[in-house]
């Protein structure tokens, strides 16, 4: 069976619609899909309608933007009550300050590479999770940068004199409001180096004591090594582990399908959530 369980839609940072992605994802053969758009679930409901039409299972998830100490690190939570005060708290907040900090990187880009709201906000669906992607490409329509890697690279990056960080919630506590609201926690690459800061070990171990489930381990951002020393990380915690693409759409070199998880996990994770699958 073919699943994966880490995608984006125009709800966040992808640049193909909810039910684009589900067509996407029944054109590449996949039987199970998850939706984890970053801080909403917007997309759910078209998702699931457009998965009974082409009658492939649907896995309602989010991308929890969280931190540890001044470390971004990202939480999947799959199967939520989509209306749970505990994790819409934090998610909601998120939201808007996202919308804070993407105005203030445009106002530093701005002496620079003359860019205006307006154009971020061309680039965003309604009610989307506004990040960094969106930035980038309104710097492309601007014709500042070549694409999306570009303006990440020259511009966006942790490390720029652009770069300001948005409020998310400390991950243990998120992951604890993940369960409250009936989620299944899955640490989303959490040895994703390439792209800034990750946490230790004894932050992995604190997460688990929370109630996290399981590691994603199969990921393009990790390389071999890291694959295999999460494994006996996985196996030390009692975490299962998962398989996943992290589809953008256009945005990101991402394959559908690329990486995959287990009939297994996918039972574990159902038998946990509150939520049922999607099912045709
Ligand atoms: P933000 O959540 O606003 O901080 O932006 C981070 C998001 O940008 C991540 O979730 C990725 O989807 C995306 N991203 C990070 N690096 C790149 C890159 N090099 N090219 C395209 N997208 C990226
Ligand atoms: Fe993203
Ligand atoms: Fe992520
Ligand atoms: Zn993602």
């Amino acid at each position: 069976m073919r699943i994966d369980l880490h995608t984006h839609s125009t709800a966040s940072d992808g640049t193909d619609a909810p039910s684009g992605v589900i067509e996407v994802a029944a054109q590449a053969g996949l039987e199970v899909v998850a939706l984890t758009d970053h801080d909403t679930t917007s997309g759910w409901v078209e998702a699931a309608a457009a998965a009974r039409r082409l009658g492939i299972a649907f896995v309602p998830g989010t991308e929890v933007s969280c931190r540890s100490g001044g470390v971004s690190v990202h939480v999947l939570s799959y199967l939520q009550d989509p209306a749970h005060p505990a994790l819409l708290a934090f998610t909601d907040r998120t939201r808007a300050e996202r919308i804070t900090r993407a105005r203030r990187i445009v106002e530093l880009l701005g002496p620079d590479y003359p860019l205006s709201w307006d154009d971020v906000l061309e680039q965003t669906a309604d009610d989307t999770t506004v990040g960094r992607p969106h930035i980038a490409d309104a710097l492309v329509a601007r014709g500042h940068v070549a694409d999306r890697s570009a303006a990440f690279e020259e511009l966006l990056h942790p490390g720029g004199r652009y770069y300001v960080p948005h409020y998310a919630p400390d991950v243990v506590e998120a992951v604890r409001a993940i369960r409250e609201a009936g989620g299944v926690p899955v640490f989303a690459h959490p040895g994703a180096d390439g792209r800034g800061r990750v946490v230790g070990d004894e932050v992995i171990g604190a997460m688990a004591r929370a109630g996290l489930a399981g590691l994603e381990i199969d990921h393009r951002d990790h390389d071999d090594a890291a694959r295999a020393r999460l494994r006996v990380l996985a196996r030390d915690l009692g975490l299962f582990a998962t398989g996943s693409s992290d589809y953008h759409g256009r945005g990101k070199a991402n394959v559908i399908g690329e990486n995959l998880t287990s009939p297994e996990v996918l039972a574990q994770i159902e038998a946990e959530g509150r939520m049922p699958v999607v099912r045709p």
